[in-house]
């Protein structure tokens, strides 16, 4: 891969390694964004430009490139947390290893996965070294919770923004990874734009299946007497209740498009969300309120048959929250 082909980021990286190669930047920089965002792919392919001996960076096939892609190239250390944290101890190890001089060029490279794992004595001693770097080092930091980081560590870092790249560009992604096109639009539109996480669902069989139960299960509902039979399928998922109510709440928002007369993000099931005549918002209510009650130890099956019931009660003014049309 290359970097101008990291897609919908070409520009942003290009003008990142010219600054890079101009000596304009710090020696750190924190890629950030949400969950299957890309930063990983990104801090990497630019942790491999930086070692890469081509011209045309980075190559792939140098023997730097080649080092760094299995992992043992001598001058790349990657942090990231085998436990819970990243303690520091392990932080330490890291600094140990850097007052070496360079094997191969003339810095090291130190990644730290998910940097916001780091405790707080592991971010201090990690800052002396930011402040204060025994040798050439150029650090990467990945994060999805910058927040988390100390003030002192995000000043002293250049933060690269990923966000998710949006629906279209992120089908034509799946695309040029061999995704057939429509199940590329549906992967993307279930990953609300996120390559990362469309590939997770592509990856995942018993997500895709347990997706299809829930609508059914959506689909069986038809009155308060259906919402026995409706709900027992999904009561007996023991222990997805987390995503089964996820996949309710992308459904519920894709409803709630298709109602305004905005486009769904899961625009392949145009019909399917056609058909369904479940207020969007009073689903994503019910999503919200379940989640509450799962949380105040309400069992599974309690919580979602209160929102079945709630999604097929009539209401006092006559409105119907759900109805199906067949
Ligand atoms: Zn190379």
């Amino acid at each position: 891969m290359k970097i101008s082909e990291f897609a919908g980021y070409g520009d942003k990286m290009e003008q990142l390694m010219r600054s890079v190669q101009a000596g304009r930047i710090v020696h750190a920089l924190l890629f950030v964004g949400p969950h299957g965002s890309g930063k990983r792919t990104m801090a990497r392919l630019f942790a491999q430009a930086m070692v890469c001996a081509s011209p045309h960076k980075p190559c792939g096939v140098c023997p730097a490139c080649k080092q760094f892609l299995a992992g043992s190239h001598p001058d790349v250390k990657v942090v990231r947390p085998e436990k819970k944290s990243i303690g520091v101890e392990e932080i330490r190890a890291l600094i140990d290893a850097l007052s070496l001089r360079p094997y191969e060029g003339d810095k090291h490279i130190a990644m730290i996965e998910q940097a916001d794992k780091m405790t707080a004595s592991a971010q201090n001693a990690l800052l002396k070294t930011l402040e204060n770097p025994p040798g050439e080092v150029m650090f990467f930091l990945i994060t999805d919770v910058p927040g988390a980081l100390l003030d002192t560590i995000l000043s002293r870092c250049q933060t690269v923004r990923l966000g998710d790249i949006g629906v279209e560009l992120c089908a034509k992604v799946l695309e040029g990874r061999g995704v057939e096109p429509q199940r590329a639009a549906l992967l993307a539109g279930l990953a609300q734009g996120s390559v990362g996480r469309a590939l997770e669902i592509d990856g995942d069989g018993e997500w895709m299946a347990l997706r299809e139960r829930v609508l059914a299960s959506l689909e069986a509902l038809n009155g308060p007497s259906s919402v026995a039979a409706a709900a027992t399928p999904l009561e007996e998922d023991k222990g997805g209740e987390g995503g089964i109510l996820d996949i309710m709440e992308l459904w519920a928002r894709d409803l709630m498009a298709v109602q305004s007369g905005a486009a769904p993000y899961e625009a392949s099931d145009a019909q399917r969300l056609d058909r369904c005549k479940i207020d969007g918002s009073a689903l994503l209510r019910g999503v919200v309120l379940a989640r509450q009650q799962l949380d105040s130890n309400v069992s599974w099956p309690n919580a979602l048959e209160n929102m079945y019931f709630q999604l097929t009660d009539s209401g006092k003014n006559g409105r119907t929250k759900l109805s199906w049309q067949r």
